[in-house]
């Protein structure tokens, strides 16, 4: 397996050149006394926040020179942590993945374990990169209607160098310990896991090419901002901007990006029961949703297992109002409240190792750490919750009412291929199906209650 890993050394070949675009002139860090309001000033007055060490309310930021003036404007101080031209901590290590070669590791996996996987185009960005997803599975090139799914993606954003290597070490690890690891191969045997380790492929490349700290795609040169262009609750709580030219604009409409467009394409195919979106940095785990007054539901099993990865971790756990600012238009916002999917952001690495830390000295530290979340989350989808395969032709546009204390506190719809799989903190629910012989208690425990086929 270690030639696996060897293939790719030899396929680093990397240019760095910023000649022709304007990069920041300073990292700055603001040592919040008033840490939510602060985050809203900065956000109105768009500046780039870069993240935060939320414990002790420092934020960072990337500025230009009138972004600086501004905020000194405004009575607070800076620490300047580094300016334009003196910082090696715009370039990127070399070891870091680009698009070419995260193709060539799925491909190689794809090559390696032809029956554990299938390698998936699910679209192409808009300079007409391919966007990949890998498939791992017993059986992979079939879908199995009785095993879970579940989806990790990496890199919404260009700069975040370190994402996709926590995917990339999901494929790895699954793979090579498969025969040697039950666990593994129970994992693998019984669910089907997705891995898009690279989204945003156009704004990796001009991250080696010309901006080291780019965040968004390269739509005509000011690019959208992929984690504020989903449909759900699009520009609906000041949580994204209208200008062209800020690191969070949405674009000009609802998933007006075909990189959006390619893991909507791909959640409304898998219907995952949970994802991980992973971003850096900030040393978080957040779930929905990003508006404060959002109309979706927030089930309890989603914040009890979030704040469970944030404890394995050490990461803070909470919602992004709570630990950063509103964000509308997010991928786990769409995917709860449009798909019923339990979904995550992990923001990875600490404000000491940034967007581009040294990856010989925080690499394998960083994926090491951050198994335990998702093998966590393979765990989740054989414990408690309700599952099974509506077979009856008349389910579509069905739905399963779940009552808890005779409160109505989910109203579960049933997949289009009949697929169902409610995740239930342990307890006992009323579930109503419509159906007399199906309708009734269920005593939820630690273990995944499969009614099978239906
Ligand atoms: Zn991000």
């Amino acid at each position: 397996m270690k030639s696996f890993f060897i293939f790719f050394v030899i396929f680093m070949s990397v240019s760095i050149s910023f000649a022709d675009y304007r990069e920041y002139d300073y990292k700055a860090s603001i040592y919040s006394k008033n840490y939510h309001a602060d985050m809203m000033l900065l956000r109105a007055m768009e500046v780039d926040i870069a993240g935060v060490d939320y414990d002790n309310k420092i934020i960072d930021l990337l500025l230009y020179e009138e972004d600086r003036v501004k905020i000194r404007e405004r009575g607070y101080s800076l620490q300047i942590n580094w300016s334009k031209g003196v910082s090696i901590d715009t370039a990127v290590d070399e070891e870091y993945k680009t698009s070419y070669e995260i193709e060539r590791f799925v491909q190689t996996a794809n090559g390696l374990f032809p029956s554990l996987t299938k390698l998936v185009e699910i679209g192409k960005s808009l300079e007409g990169r391919s966007i990949w997803a890998l498939k791992i599975s017993d059986n992979a090139a079939k879908r199995e209607i009785e095993e879970p799914t579940i989806l990790f993606n990496s890199m919404h954003h260009a700069r975040e160098v370190m994402t996709p290597e926590v995917s990339l070490d999901v494929i790895e690890y699954l793979l090579s310990n498969y025969e040697s690891d039950e666990k593994v191969k129970s994992w693998v045997n019984n669910n089907e896991i997705w891995v898009v380790p690279m989204l945003n492929v156009d704004g990796n490349n001009k991250v080696w090419t010309e901006r080291a700290l780019w965040r968004k795609n390269t739509r005509d040169g000011h690019g959208v901002d992929l984690n504020r262009n989903y449909p759900f609750g699009w520009n609906s709580c000041n949580g994204s901007s209208g200008s062209k030219n800020a690191d969070d604009y949405r674009g000009p409409e609802p998933a007006s990006e075909p990189e959006t467009r390619a893991l909507m394409g791909l959640v409304e195919e898998i219907k995952p029961v949970f994802d991980i979106s992973y971003h850096s940095y900030s040393n978080l785990v957040l779930y929905p949703y990003g508006c404060r007054n959002s109309p979706g539901a927030s089930p309890q099993a989603m914040i009890e297992i979030g704040n469970e990865i944030g404890e394995l971790l050490g990461y803070r756990a909470g919602t992004p109002p709570e630990l950063l600012y509103q964000a509308d238009g997010g991928d786990i916002d769409w995917m709860l409240g449009e798909h019923q999917v339990i979904p995550y952001v992990i923001e990875l690495n600490s404000r000491s190792d940034g967007f581009q830390p040294d990856y010989e000295r925080t690499r394998d530290k960083t994926v090491e750490l951050n198994r335990k979340g998702w093998m966590y989350l393979l765990d989740q989808l054989s414990a408690s919750g309700v599952r099974g395969v509506v077979r009856s032709k008349n389910f579509v546009n069905a739905s399963i009412r779940v009552y808890k204390n005779n409160e109505l506190i989910q109203n579960y719809k049933i997949n289009p291929d009949g697929t169902f799989h409610i995740v239930l903190l342990p307890g006992d629910y009323h579930l109503d199906f419509g159906n007399k012989n199906l309708d009734g208690i269920y005593k939820v425990k630690s273990e995944l209650i499969n009614l099978g086929d239906i």
